[in-house]
């Protein structure tokens, strides 16, 4: 394994404390450096700067940042597989690929320095999410060309833990491994781990029996419904981790265990600003809108104003000296428009959650016939009921879903454990069958 194998614990590291001020001009000297080191060596920064008019000196303070232009998922496409690195092929230590629901695949490309810092921020991730050196953990996050597995792995190795690397699917296996290992931690989507949690019910577990103490829970948006759903079935501290391959993999941000209120951005390593989705202007912070972050010291592949499509806010310091992100309400690209309103299954999630009766499951359709949109919701019993109480458990989801998201929405209500289980990658939340017309 590339650099150190550093043993770090109880103290923070001195910039997570660091002063507004010491963060500000350590990001300055960086995002400099970083604007430079692009247009020097990427053709696309090049051409993309000049276009805009915009030379790397014109970076005097941060907010200067605002008049560079953004890079988009679509740039990463037009310049695969590695045409957007800034060091030659032959630097590069690891290559990872993002799932990319159609065509090529994002590429994204790491030097062993960046292995280096990704393990270090994960293995802080993994600190602020309380846990030690010698703890274990299991990572059922899939490994492979997916960042998720050996983004995790490498940093509880790096944090000194010992490392469990099941990655998913095989869930009788994972059941097994936390029986007979006793991990302390769990790294894992949380759809996964409510998958875990049902089948160690089912197997006869007592899910809050299990050696588990913290869950690392990320790869996903997952509401506050879910976390209590999770602490409440099980012994677990649900902790959100928060990150995306381009920028890095996971561990850009992570919650800290003493305050549970959003991840904190590593700022000493990447550069966060909010941006309205629709005219790209630098939003106010607090002001909810799309997540765009400029990495402050990748070697391999630095990006500048990655347009992450992630919608949220930036929230100010609490447990450490750097920002936060709110809960992630959706991906631009996930929202539905159903006749004119938009809607995020995260907001199906917290009131799916929010119904006594009903397990955390939920799947939305999305049909046209004659020009008009009709969204058909499957929500999963808990346990057997009565056909009187399923039809009022239907009435009482569609009478929210048209209160609290402005939608009229058919609702079947399925028997324990109907809705199928993802066990390997992400949750697919949307059937969208108006795209097969
Ligand atoms: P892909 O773009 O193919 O999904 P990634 O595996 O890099 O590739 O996924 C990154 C995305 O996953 C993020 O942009 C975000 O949408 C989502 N994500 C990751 N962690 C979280 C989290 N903690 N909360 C919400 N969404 C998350």
């Amino acid at each position: 394994m590339p650099g150190p194998r550093a043993r770090f614990s109880g103290p923070l590291h001195p910039i997570e404390v660091a002063s507004v001020d010491e963060i500000r001009a350590l990001q300055l000297s960086r995002l400099r450096s970083v604007l430079r080191r692009v247009y020097a060596q990427v053709p696309h920064y090049r051409a993309a700067f000049d276009a805009a008019g915009v030379q790397p000196e014109d970076c005097r303070e941060l907010a200067d940042l605002a008049r560079f232009p953004f890079t988009a998922k679509a740039d990463l496409r037009a310049n695969y597989p590695f045409g957007l690195f800034a060091v030659p092929r032959e630097q590069v230590a690891r290559l990872h690929a993002s799932s990319g629901t159609t065509g090529k695949p994002t590429v994204v490309g790491y030097t062993k320095a960046d292995i280096d810092t990704w393990a270090t921020l994960v293995a802080r991730s993994i600190h602020a999410s309380g846990g030690r050196p010698g703890d274990i953990v299991h990572v059922a996050y899939g490994y492979g060309l997916f960042t998720g597995g050996l983004g995790a792995h490498y940093g509880a190795e790096r944090l000194g833990c010992t490392v469990v690397p099941m990655s998913g699917g095989q869930t009788e296996k994972q059941l097994q491994l936390i029986t007979d290992f006793k991990p302390d931690l769990i790294m894992v989507t949380p759809t996964y781990m409510l998958t875990l949690i049902d089948a160690m019910e089912t197997g006869g577990i007592d899910p809050k029996q299990t050696s588990l103490k913290v869950g690392i829970f990320g790869a996903e948006p997952w509401t506050e419904a879910i976390r209590t759903e999770i602490e409440a079935r099980t012994a677990l501290d649900a902790i959100d981790i928060f990150g995306l391959s381009e920028v890095m993999g996971p561990g850009v941000a992570n919650e800290c265990i003493e305050s549970k209120d959003g991840p904190v951005i590593w700022e000493d390593h990447f550069y966060p600003e909010i941006v309205d989705p629709v005219s790209g202007q630098v939003l106010p912070e607090g002001e909810p809108g799309e997540l765009v972050i400029t990495t402050l010291t990748k070697e391999a592949l630095p990006v500048v104003r990655y347009r992450t499509r992630d919608l949220t806010r930036l929230l100010p310091p609490t447990a450490r000296s750097m920002r936060r992100l709110g809960k992630i309400t959706g991906r631009s690209d996930d929202m539905l428009i159903i006749r004119g309103v938009n809607v995020f299954p995260t907001q199906i999630e917290e009131i799916v959650c929010a119904t006594e009766g009903l397990a955390a499951q939920y799947l939305i359709y999305v049909d046209k016939d004659s020009h008009l949109d009709h969204v058909t919701i499957h929500v999963e019993l808990r346990h057997p009921v009565d056909p009187a109480r399923r039809t009022a458990l239907g009435a009482t989801i569609t009478h929210q879903v048209k209160a609290l998201v402005g939608i009229s929405a058919l609702v079947e209500v399925l028997d324990p454990n109907a809705i199928e289980r993802v066990v390997m990658g992400k949750a697919k939340r949307i059937i969208d069958r108006r795209l097969k017309e």
